[in-house]
């Protein structure tokens, strides 16, 4: 299962049946479709695992010894 969110609404959406292909060129795609206006809907990473923006700026901020 995955957390999905459309940009139309802001809404996340827990999806728990979901097909995913891999697409020669494009990547892996998912057929995850918002209910409101039918767009393909984006992936939401969940918090717990850090982005990379996310350690770089933490690492950023010790280094400099400030918060900002
Ligand atoms: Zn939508």
């Amino acid at each position: 299962m995955a957390d999905f969110i459309c940009e139309c609404n802001s809404k996340t959406v827990d999806v728990r049946n979901y097909t995913i292909r891999v697409v020669e060129g494009k990547g892996v795609v998912h057929d995850v479709q918002c209910e409101e206006c039918g767009e393909h809907m984006t992936p939401v990473k969940k918090e717990r695992n850090y982005t990379k923006e996310g350690v770089a700026s933490l690492g950023r901020m010790n280094k400099s010894g400030s918060s900002y």
